[in-house]
């Protein structure tokens, strides 16, 4: 707390989840978004005057529609649904045969690069297929598109190839990279794209499109809207995976306990979530959420709190925990998260993010 009484807390631009809860307008349109309205006219706009570059970088939080976002902008580029056929129209038709092959996923002139599961990076062998796809001719479409999802998880031998291609693009190639924070890409990359960057959507969006599109009811949407903190694709994947919000609960059983088990019990969880290193980001990325809770919980400012079906327990922690060692706790996650992307072990990391987890009696 500031000697103004202002609250700072300094967390990464891609895990800040303050959502606005102003009511906006969510348009629709044939682009099929939820909110993004400021992305998708600029890209709109980029069609209209055919100035369509080589390469795009959509950022913004993780699960907010970035790789979405960026298929629809493959569709459009694609579609075939403009009267003239060398034009690429403003707004995918979704009827044409190019937009429902990439609605399928089977448009052969559309490649999708990510890290596979069991890899810890984006290979460069991955980046060299791409350029080999680049050079060869288009299949059917205007445009060779490739959309790299995740692209700060390409390794550096991968990350120096693709420099190449941004460098010298064949003249219908279009890259279309995603990633949480630009700041995770290397400086050359990134002055070589064209940067879209997406925003957190209010509650209201949230809420009203799970009700409207989804056809959730009133009471889940509003829920699944606080949850979701500003992040659609959270609230779809919820709506659609059930297991989601149950592991979510079991997670935080298991977290809201922590302050006040023994050390044994601590590493016990620590080495269970260090089995799988993806879940553990995911689980830790819960934690965080959790953790910045407590810290307005404990500032009073429980009603900007995201977990809001336990409320009653964040604020009854809150009390006991204190601000300090609350802003503590948010820093030693995020320090571990940092350590997890940079390779360290991920028990080791887990087991000393524990010790730092502070005590309370119950
Ligand atoms: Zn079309």
């Amino acid at each position: 707390m500031e000697p103004d009484g202002t609250l700072i807390l300094a967390i990464p631009l891609h895990f800040c989840y303050h959502v606005p809860m102003t009511t906006q307008q969510t348009t629709q349109h044939s682009w099929n978004i939820v909110g993004h309205e400021h992305a998708i006219d600029r890209l709109r706009r980029t069609l209209a005057a055919q100035q369509v570059r080589h390469a795009y970088l959509f950022t913004g939080p993780e699960h907010i529609g970035k790789s979405l976002l960026a298929y629809r902008f493959a569709q459009t580029l694609l579609c075939t649904g403009d009267p003239d056929p060398h034009i690429a129209p403003q707004n995918p038709c979704n009827v044409c045969l190019s937009c429902r092959k990439v609605m399928h996923g089977n448009h052969p002139d559309l490649h999708i690069i990510a890290r596979a599961p069991d890899k810890q990076f984006i290979l460069i062998e991955q980046i060299r297929a791409l350029q080999s796809n680049s050079a060869r001719k288009t299949l059917e479409g205007r445009r060779n598109i490739f959309i790299i999802q995740g692209a700060h998880e390409m390794n550096l031998q991968a990350a120096n190839c693709l420099l190449k291609t941004l460098e010298e693009p064949e003249s219908d190639v279009v890259l279309l990279l995603t990633v949480p924070d630009s700041g995770l890409l290397l400086p050359t990359i990134l002055s070589r794209v064209q940067q879209v960057s997406m925003h957190l959507l209010t509650n209201t969006q949230i809420k009203s499109a799970l009700e409207q599109q989804w056809e959730v009811e009133p009471d889940e949407a509003t829920l699944i809207a606080a949850l979701a903190a500003g992040r659609m694709g959270w609230a779809v994947q919820a709506i659609e995976d059930e297991d989601l919000l149950i592991e979510r609960k079991a997670q935080l059983e298991t977290l809201t306990k922590l302050p006040t088990v023994s050390k044994v019990q601590r590493f016990e969880i620590a080495q269970r979530l260090s089995a799988d290193t993806d879940k553990a980001r995911s689980v830790l990325e819960l934690w965080l959420l959790w953790w910045r809770d407590m810290v307005l919980a404990a500032h009073n400012c429980i009603d900007l709190t995201v977990n809001v079906d336990m409320r009653d327990i964040l604020a009854r922690q809150a009390m006991k925990v204190g601000m300090s060692e609350a802003e503590r706790m948010v820093h030693a996650i995020l320090g571990t998260m940092e350590a997890l992307d940079q390779n360290v072990n991920t028990r080791a990391a887990l087991e000393v993010l524990m010790l730092d987890v502070p005590t309370i009696n119950t």
